[in-house]
């Protein structure tokens, strides 16, 4: 789907394009068409899955007819709630940036800086406001706000603002509202007071839950490196020696590929263990235990030996080779970033694995965080090296192997 399929206008389809945006993401294209439609929603979505553009846009879309109110008769019809003052600058800056090509105005108000220049923003008239409770209810009193021609609601993390203490105070919001709005509510999670709040203020809300999978990306500050791939080990090293640090496991596909990366490593100095399909039982548990004790800090495996094993609370997880598989790097960058602490991914891409972050970044509803400035750059323009193997015709009919050929053939993780 195309941001053109959603009918969005021609203004907002610029302003996304110079942002960068190909497509919309599944939260947005789910939600899109239901804002526009004036429904009321509740939509369980993370930050990182494109939630702040998924109402953005259908409300600048909405918006977009009366945008030419003269400034000072503009009066505030969407106002978007926000539990911190950072979630709502980045949302006023979202906002500004889709409207770019409109004549509609935003303003962001919070708390713990003056009032006064929020005051005089206020008093010039605006379209679309976002606030944090408090400051929001402050300037209401000193009637410098007025909602009576609020259209749209927007409650953004809204299990942030229940954890936070603000539920009267969202409640007071609403009631000083219009009767005839329409409640947009999103949380990262719908625990049973959220369930509770929206119950009692929206109106045959429409439900939308996008994949729990990008929970697990969350917390992963997620880089990805784009490198030809006989420059993959040399950007390997680099990075181990200038970025990553702690303990770390580095996936790669093949078992060969998993023992030739051991002993560049080795060879460098590092500490490294490994483990694949082709190290017996106790060689495997061996390395595992010298990681887990922290005689070694890199361990160097294939997904299949990883699989099952208790190591996490990682510092890092390498993806040297990219998964063909998209929820194979989900569990892999899974291992770090657990009990609520961040962790890092770093992605070695080449050429031809390039689709393969097409499929990851759709599984996961997040763009990885491309990373130009390193020094084993892809030419972009490069093209995937394929091996073509020869024609040679077998005399053997497809498919019959000997079983001398069947015993030889070695498994590859
Ligand atoms: P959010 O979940 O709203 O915090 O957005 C996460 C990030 O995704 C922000 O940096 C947005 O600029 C970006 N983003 C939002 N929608 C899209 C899209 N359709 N394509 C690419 N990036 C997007």
């Amino acid at each position: 789907m195309s941001f053109k399929d959603l009918k969005l206008n021609r203004p907002l389809l610029r302003a996304v394009a110079e942002a960068g945006y190909d497509n919309p993401t599944l939260v947005q294209e789910k939600t899109i068409p239901l804002i526009l439609g004036k429904r009321d929603i509740i939509v369980s979505a993370q930050t990182g899955t494109g939630k702040t553009a998924a109402f953005a846009l259908p409300i600048l879309q909405s918006l977009f007819d009366r945008q030419d109110a003269p400034k000072k008769g503009k009066q505030v019809k969407a106002l978007i709630i926000s539990p911190t003052r950072e979630l709502a600058s980045q949302i006023e800056e979202n906002f500004k940036t889709y409207s770019t090509y409109t004549n509609l105005r935003t303003a962001v108000v919070f708390g713990g800086i003056s009032i006064e220049p929020q005051k005089e923003v206020l008093k010039k008239g605006i379209d679309i406001l976002i606030a944090t409770p408090g400051r929001l209810l402050d300037l209401h009193k000193q009637d410098f706000v007025n909602l009576d021609y609020v259209e749209t609601l927007v409650l953004d993390e809204a299990d942030l603002m229940l954890d936070m203490g603000f539920i009267d105070d969202v409640k007071k919001i609403e009631r000083l509202c219009t009767k005839e709005k329409q409640v947009l509510l999103f949380s990262a999670t719908i625990p049973y007071k959220v369930e509770q709040l929206a119950n009692s203020i929206l109106t045959n809300p429409e439900r939308i839950e996008v994949a729990q999978n990008s929970s697990t990306s969350k917390n992963v500050n997620q880089l990805l490196y784009f490198v030809p791939k006989k420059s993959k080990i040399e950007l390997c090293l680099h990075l181990l020696r200038n970025t990553i640090k702690g303990n770390i496991i580095i996936f790669r596909r093949t078992k060969y590929g998993v023992d030739k990366l051991e002993k560049t490593l080795l060879n460098n100095g590092y500490k490294a263990d490994s483990i694949h399909g082709d190290k017996s039982q106790t060689a495997r548990q061996d390395a595992l235990d010298r990681f887990k004790k922290g005689d070694v800090n890199i361990l160097i495996a294939t997904d299949v030996a990883a699989r099952g094993i208790d190591i996490n609370n990682l510092d890092a997880v390498v993806n040297f080779d990219l998964p063909n598989i998209p929820e194979t790097y989900v569990h892999r960058i899974g291992r770090t970033a657990r009990a609520g602490n961040t962790g890092m991914a770093y992605s070695l891409c080449s050429a031809d694995e390039k689709t393969y972050v097409q499929t990851i970044q759709q599984l996961i509803q997040l763009q990885l965080d491309v990373i130009d400035q390193h020094p084993y750059p892809l030419d972009p323009k490069a093209k995937p090296i394929v091996h073509k193997s020869k024609k040679t015709g077998s005399k053997h009919k497809k498919g019959r192997k000997s079983e001398a050929s069947k015993k030889k053939k070695k498994r590859w993780y």
